[in-house]
């Protein structure tokens, strides 16, 4: 009882908040059973994200124990007047704001309090259920019980399911696999009606292409059917340098276009790195050039010119022929043209090559460098201008400082759904460039975040001056002029979408993409 008192006063005061004209005696009726707060902290805690860059309090934040609760509180959205809007919270690792509201609720699908849908396994079919607010590292430990693991992921695993579903989720996989979006079966989604449905291929197939890859535009995502594979043991990670990007990227393609062979004849992650900053080399992202043993670029024979690191790697099982292992990667390795003496390898747990990146976060974290600003752009580049975009950025606009790593990476635009909400380049294959930054207040000009933000402002212009038709990846745009522009074609289908599933706009309004109508 005390429970539904607490419930009833936190409904009350959002409904005092939005101006809503409900008799409270009905509030019952709406039978959400999670935690709906006003909480100052629980306000504070959402009103951020991993960027720090923009701060939005909402109204109050849900924590649901079910999709029901999700769906009674978007009907509630949808159908009172005025309303309010309604943004799904994963972990929380946006740049811009995405997750964030100011005059609504958050929905936080993450974290403590949140449902306890527990992840349920199918180890026969191959694919596992998961609340859509579960993180990829709980899923990760989840499945490997059962000896099976997702086959396409990010590079950090504390992200929600929901989260990377509604960007795309991507990392050395997915010239292989896809992205995460090419590998999901089937969706709940509670749209902005408030009803909750089922979506796959076959059963309300618009929806499930809409909401994949859609921003949060169209619905919530409560669970979601993942694809798996039998999980490799170990992993055997190289990371071999070039001085020279023609050849670097040459090979990166190459990699990627054995796709279609056998797991035997390609590798199994495909990513790769630019160096312009000596630093660089021995950073959190890089950790096994050892602090030991740190690698000096001029002695690389690369005379202070910006270096790149292609980063690959190769899975194996528990009691695989070593022998085999080694001619499988000698006989890749043969046909790529690095520079002779700069291999960096080493084997280690499938886990623990998956969950690098928190490792680096912890260390971070402890140098108080986690909880920073972080001005990240992340920019999908056509296969035939990454030349050019090279010798702008790489070798133009960015210094000597970049404050954090740099991310490059081919992906075979066939293994993207073009059904999805997702917009890529328009070629066979193009690149992601991630600038991975963090805004640091030590003094150093470079490092400051209006700095690094005049930075990626110059890169955008320097592609639009040069006519490289880049897509952000992760977008942010402040008007819907932009957002048109970054649809392009798509543009139609999105609204058409956004007045099918949400046409009160009241889903993700952080998102910037479409003007609440309430
Ligand atoms: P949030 O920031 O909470 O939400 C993001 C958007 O999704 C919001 O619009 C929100 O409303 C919506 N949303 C959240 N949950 C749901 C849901 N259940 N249903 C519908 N909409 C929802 N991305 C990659 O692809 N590859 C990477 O390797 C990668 N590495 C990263 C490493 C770090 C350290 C960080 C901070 C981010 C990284 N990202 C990467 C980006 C990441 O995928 C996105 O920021 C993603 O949105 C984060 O998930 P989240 O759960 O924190 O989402």
């Amino acid at each position: 009882m005390a429970a539904k008192l607490l419930l009833l006063f936190a409904i009350c005061r959002l409904i005092t908040i939005v101006g809503l004209t409900l008799n409270p005696t009905d509030l019952f009726r709406f039978g959400i059973h999670g935690q709906l707060t006003t909480d100052a902290h629980d306000l504070k805690t959402v009103s951020v994200d991993f960027g720090k860059l923009t701060r939005s309090e909402p109204l109050a934040v849900l924590h649901p124990s079910s999709a029901s609760d999700v769906a009674k509180l978007l009907r509630l959205a949808y159908e009172s007047a005025p309303g309010f809007s309604v943004s799904a919270r994963g972990h929380g690792h946006s740049i811009n704001g995405q997750a964030q509201t100011s005059n609504g609720v958050v929905v936080q699908m993450s974290g403590s309090g949140r449902s306890s849908t527990p992840v349920v396994v199918y180890e026969k079919l191959m694919y596992v259920d998961v609340w859509g607010g579960e993180l990829w590292i709980d899923v990760l430990r989840s499945t490997l019980k059962y000896g099976l693991a997702p086959k396409s992921w990010t590079d950090y695993l504390y992200l929600s399911v929901g989260g990377t579903l509604s960007n795309a989720g991507i990392s050395g996989q997915a010239f292989n696999h896809g992205p995460q979006i090419s590998n999901v079966h089937e969706l709940d989604v509670v749209t902005g009606r408030g009803d909750i449905l089922t979506c796959s291929m076959d059963q309300n197939p618009e929806l499930f292409h809409s909401v994949l890859g859609g921003l949060g535009q169209f619905g919530i995502i409560t669970r979601a059917r993942i694809a798996l594979e039998p999980s490799p043991q170990m992993v055997r990670w190289i990371r071999v340098l070039y001085s020279n990007f023609s050849a670097f990227t040459h090979d990166q393609e190459y990699l990627i276009s054995l796709h279609d062979q056998p797991q035997s004849q390609k590798f199994d992650y495909i990513e790769g790195f630019v160096i312009v900053d000596e630093g660089l080399i021995n950073n959190w992202r890089s950790s096994f050039f050892s602090p030991n043993n740190p690698v000096k670029i001029t002695s690389l024979g690369a005379g202070g010119n910006v270096l790149y690191c292609l980063e690959i790697t190769k899975n194996y099982h528990d009691g695989a022929n070593p022998e085999a292992i080694n001619q499988e990667v000698e006989a890749l390795l043969k046909k790529l043209n690095y520079i002779p003496a700069s291999m960096f390898t080493t084997d280690l747990p499938y886990v623990d090559f998956l969950d690098r990146v928190h490792t680096a976060e912890l260390k971070l974290r402890s140098k108080g460098m986690w909880e920073v600003p972080h001005p990240w752009l992340n920019l999908f580049v056509p296969k035939s201008r990454i030349d050019d975009f090279d010798k702008g950025v790489f070798k133009g606009i960015l210094g000597n400082k970049t404050s954090g790593p740099i991310l490059i990476y081919p992906m075979n635009k066939n293994k993207w759904d073009e059904r999805s909400s997702v917009v890529t380049p328009n070629e066979d294959v193009f690149y992601l460039v991630a600038l991975l930054r963090s805004a640091l207040d030590n003094g150093e000009e470079t490092l400051t975040l209006k700095h690094l933000s005049d930075e990626n402002r110059k890169i955008l212009n320097f592609c639009k001056e040069s006519k490289i038709e880049v897509k952000q990846y992760l977008p942010h745009y402040t008007t819907q002029k932009e957002w048109m522009d970054h649809y392009g074609d798509k543009w139609s289908q999105i609204s058409r979408r956004k007045l099918e599933f949400d046409p009160r706009h009241i889903l993700a309004t952080g998102q910037r993409i479409f003007e609440p109508s309430f």
